[in-house]
């Protein structure tokens, strides 16, 4: 196939546009003007079918580089209301009420499960085990957050799940069962204490492969070729198996990058060795293990994030998983290994920690004997970072995963409240993407989702509307077709972390290649790589910045076949 007339966005730096390409056996063989395409054609002596796009946009298919494909299947369907009574309660007397209203609806349930929006409503008036306890005693409640790093239960809960007064904390300040000043469970339990409560939720294979290919066709429908998938918390076999089956069935038409997820200090000893059986139990051509995953630390706003500074309102610093000595030996046994690894860091201390092992690791690489440092080490969402340590990714080479789409500040993340936590003059300065980017650091992009609940939030291009603006969609007035719309939704500071669009097409796609050590063969428009490209009507450039929520791509092809989009 030669495609020609069409305005192609390449992503290579030696030819950043072209107008023409050709295709073989799923590779880019030619890229150039229409001549040189249609050239190349002739020399060739093949029989080309061309395809004359009229002035239309090419870029390169989307890799999506931090999300959750099969953790989104525990999350609950969409199309059970029940899920998600609670998401739009603002307060604790708001969510008592609506537990006695499904309580009264459901009064056989052997337990409730179900999300509640967002801890800020509880900030003023914590909810406790006492408050669940007055309305269902004697089976098991549990109210977990939207963002899924916290929960509240009931006294029935923490008996199910064997919490007892006495359990000690998995990871002191990160994951941790909050006790009263008498020592008592409050009921209220953060990050990887929730772990079995998710179990519980395990979906059948049935609904895991609804989950997995309903999310799927949406992503493949909004450009996304390529996948990282950031982890599960459990059931890695059954998830693994069950992407393995479908890929077999032809089912998995993009390619889905895996990992091993650790969440608990006990899983490191024997992280690599599990790690190389996943891979030699469940790797295909679509299915790749190439990476390690660890939730080093929490969020800032249940105070799990692991900070220099302490918060501001309680003076805690949070917390990390295994302390900086144990991750230097972890990372030293990865690169030993050549297994890539990725962490969860939000807070400031938690990416210092990665930075100095990487620091260390190249050092010792260096001297004579010194194994090399070779592995690609990811840190994702890094929402605080201290000022001397922005130029460190670019001087250590570690890559820097952002979610544009946090950056109009969801979940929580208000200034008021990014400043009750973090002071005045940190709180108004997080999720600094663009002043990363400016150093000339590997910057990648993710949609980083949970949920089946609202699918725009995956969208590439909602990502990109609200990297470029800092406002988004969902918190504007709304169109009169009920249509998000970002323009009257507040600037999330500072204002000039907004990125460009050039910018943020490079982080989804061929930066988050380099992410994935794919950069020789996917993320551009160039000659021997694979022919993962979008068709888009409109030049993206052209495009009203508020608009680019609703940009959806006229055919998506991977490996050079167009893919149906349902
Ligand atoms: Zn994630």
């Amino acid at each position: 196939m030669i495609v020609t007339n069409a305005k192609v966005y390449t992503q290579n730096d030696a030819m950043p546009k072209a107008e023409a390409f050709a295709v073989e056996d799923g590779k880019f063989v030619c890229v150039g003007s229409n001549e040189e395409v249609r050239q190349w054609a002739a020399d060739h002596a093949k029989t080309m079918e061309e395809l004359d796009l009229d002035g239309k946009f090419i870029m390169p298919g989307i890799i999506d580089s931090h999300t959750h494909i099969a953790m989104s299947a525990f999350m609950g369907g969409d199309d059970d209301d029940d899920e998600f009574p609670m998401y739009d309660c603002k307060s604790k007397a708001e969510i008592l009420e609506k537990l006695k209203d499904l309580v009264k609806k459901h009064p056989f349930r052997v337990f409730y499960a179900m999300f509640y929006g967002q801890i800020e409503a509880l900030a003023d008036d914590p909810l406790t085990r006492d408050d669940l306890d007055k309305i269902v005693r004697f089976r098991p409640v549990v109210l977990m957050e939207s963002e899924c790093h916290s929960a509240i239960l009931n006294s029935a809960a923490l008996r199910y799940f064997k919490i007892r007064e006495d359990t000690p904390d998995i990871a002191p300040g990160l994951s941790r069962y909050d006790r009263d000043e008498n020592g008592r469970l409050t009921g209220f339990i953060t990050e990887m204490t929730m772990v079995p409560i998710l179990a519980s939720q395990t979906p059948s294979e049935k609904e895991l492969r609804f989950g997995i290919t309903k999310l799927l066709s949406y992503l493949i429908s909004r450009g996304v070729t390529t996948i990282f998938d950031a982890g599960n918390m459990t059931e890695e076999d059954l998830i693994f198996r069950t992407f393995k089956a479908m890929d077999q069935e032809g089912k998995i038409p993009v390619r889905m990058f895996m990992c091993h997820m650790l969440w608990h200090p006990d899983m490191v000893p024997s992280a690599i060795e599990k790690f190389k059986k996943y891979k030699a139990k469940y790797e295909t051509d679509n299915i790749r293990f190439e990476t390690m995953k660890m939730m080093f630390d929490g969020t800032q706003r249940i105070h799990t994030a692991c900070m220099i500074e302490p918060y501001a309102d309680t003076g805690t610093c949070g917390g990390t998983l295994i302390s900086e000595p144990e991750l230097l030996e972890f990372m030293r046994a990865l690169n030993h290994e050549g297994i890539d690894f990725h962490l969860h860091t939000v807070g400031e201390a938690a990416m210092r920690k990665v930075m100095n092992c990487v620091e260390r690791l190249q050092a010792e690489g260096e001297e004579e004997n010194g194994e090399p440092f070779r592995i690609t080490v990811t840190c994702a969402h890094d929402e605080v970072i201290c000022l001397e340590d922005i130029n460190r990714f670019k001087e250590l080479g570690i890559v820097a995963n952002f979610t544009p789409s946090w950056n109009g500040g969801n979940c929580g993340s208000e200034p008021e409240n990014m400043q009750r936590l973090l002071g005045q003059e940190r709180g108004l300065c997080t999720l600094q993407s663009r002043t990363v980017f400016d150093t000339g650091a590997v910057v990648s992009f993710s949609s980083d989702e949970v949920e089946l609940h609202n699918l725009n939030r995956w969208s590439p291009f909602w990502g990109m509307e609200v990297g470029m603006t800092r406002q988004d969609p969902d918190f504007g007035e709304p169109l009169e077709d009920g249509a998000p719309d970002g323009r009257t939704a507040p600037i999330y500071p500072p204002v000039d972390e907004r990125l460009t669009l050039s910018q943020l097409i490079k982080g989804y796609t061929i930066n988050g290649a380099k992410q994935l050590g794919i950069d020789d063969r996917l993320g551009s428009i160039e000659v021997g790589k694979d022919a993962d490209f979008l068709v888009l009507a409109e030049n993206l450039f052209e495009v009203d910045p508020y608009r680019l929520h609703e940009v959806v791509p006229e055919r998506v092809y991977i490996k050079g076949k167009v893919q149906s989009i349902v």
